[in-house]
């Protein structure tokens, strides 16, 4: 256990709760007044798998013991707690919006109001990729931008826009959800989301692994456990079928952030997620639809990899909580 003596008495103390189809990461953020500008201090960093398979309300009762868990290790007195999730929430209720299978039962959660009753403190909601957006607004790599896109290519595919260092929730606290545009090569794909044609169902790293999967059934040594990452191996080692499927996700997605960065113009548009570090054949792919798709006037957005890592949700989701709490 770490200790919280460094903390000032102004300090607002959060515990942020980032909830991902495979994993729920949680920790206390401590936020100076005094100092809003540097990064905020994170202690206790926790990380539990969502065993999201066993339904809604068995990860409900996980991210309660998660905050209940971060409470008792923390000897600071507690401000509120911030959740991010995929499938994002209402911003007036903070309800889960998305009914997603990456996450069954999950969609409909009273996340906000269910959390408050449970803890009797302050809470505040939004989406998985809109956190991370938010942290890289204020922390990294979006820090200082009017606009920018943050597009997260993880299992799923999602997407948030920052504008004047604020995330856009959307009137249904959706906005930026870029998973679920229309791209025709996934026109025979089913997404996440119950329809067809969405670029998630061909982008995405769960589809990567299917798709591959489907492709190589006949090969020997076919492994039906394996993972996007290991597909992207596969790719840069020189196997054909994987080279297909990176070529192929890379620069469907490429040609999708080419509309996004029309239908938005932001500044840049930063890439996070396990995929986007899938390597130089993807990126390659990637850039290669992006720029055969791009308007003159769009030619200088450039896409950028993010700055903060894996926390960058749980910075995200208590620069949320300060920017309605701390006013
Ligand atoms: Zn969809």
């Amino acid at each position: 256990m770490q200790s919280d003596m460094n903390t000032h008495p102004d300090d607002t103390h959060i515990i942020c709760i980032d909830v991902g189809g495979t994993k729920v990461r949680g920790a206390c953020v401590s936020i100076s007044p005094l100092t809003l500008h540097d990064i905020p201090r994170i202690d206790h960093v926790q990380t539990v798998p969502s065993d999201a398979l066993q339904g809604g309300e068995r990860l409900y009762r996980r991210v309660v013991a998660l905050i209940h868990d971060l409470i008792d290790q923390c000897s600071c007195l507690i401000d509120g707690i911030a959740v991010d999730t995929t499938g994002g929430t209402d911003p007036h209720t903070g309800v889960v919006v998305m009914k997603s299978t990456l996450l069954p039962g999950w969609g409909g959660t009273d996340l906000r109001c269910d959390l408050e009753h449970e803890f009797s403190l302050p809470v505040v909601t939004l989406g998985d990729v809109q956190a991370h957006a938010l942290g890289e607004a204020r922390w990294g790599a979006a820090r200082g931008d009017r606009c920018a896109l943050v597009v997260g290519v993880g299992t799923g595919l999602g997407g948030a826009l920052i504008v004047d260092g604020h995330v856009l929730l959307g009137a249904h606290g959706v906005a930026g959800e870029i998973g679920h545009m229309f791209h025709p090569a996934a026109i025979k794909r089913r997404c996440s989301c119950g329809r067809y044609g969405h670029i998630e169902s061909i982008a995405a790293g769960g589809a990567i692994a299917e798709i591959y999967q489907g492709l190589s059934k006949q090969d020997p040594g076919f492994n039906t456990l394996l993972d996007a990452q290991e597909v992207a191996r596969r790719a840069e080692g020189g196997e054909g079928h994987a080279i297909s499927v990176i070529q192929s996700a890379g620069k469907a997605l490429g040609e999708v952030l080419a509309t996004c960065s029309h239908m938005f113009d932001p500044e840049r548009i930063i890439l996070t997620g396990s995929v986007s570090e899938a390597g130089p054949i993807w990126r390659h792919a990637l850039e290669e639809g992006y720029r055969s798709q791009l308007l003159v006037s769009s030619a200088d957005v450039p896409l950028c990899d993010a700055r903060l890592g894996s926390y960058a949700p749980l910075y995200g989701a208590a620069a949320f909580f300060a920017d309605v709490h701390m006013r």
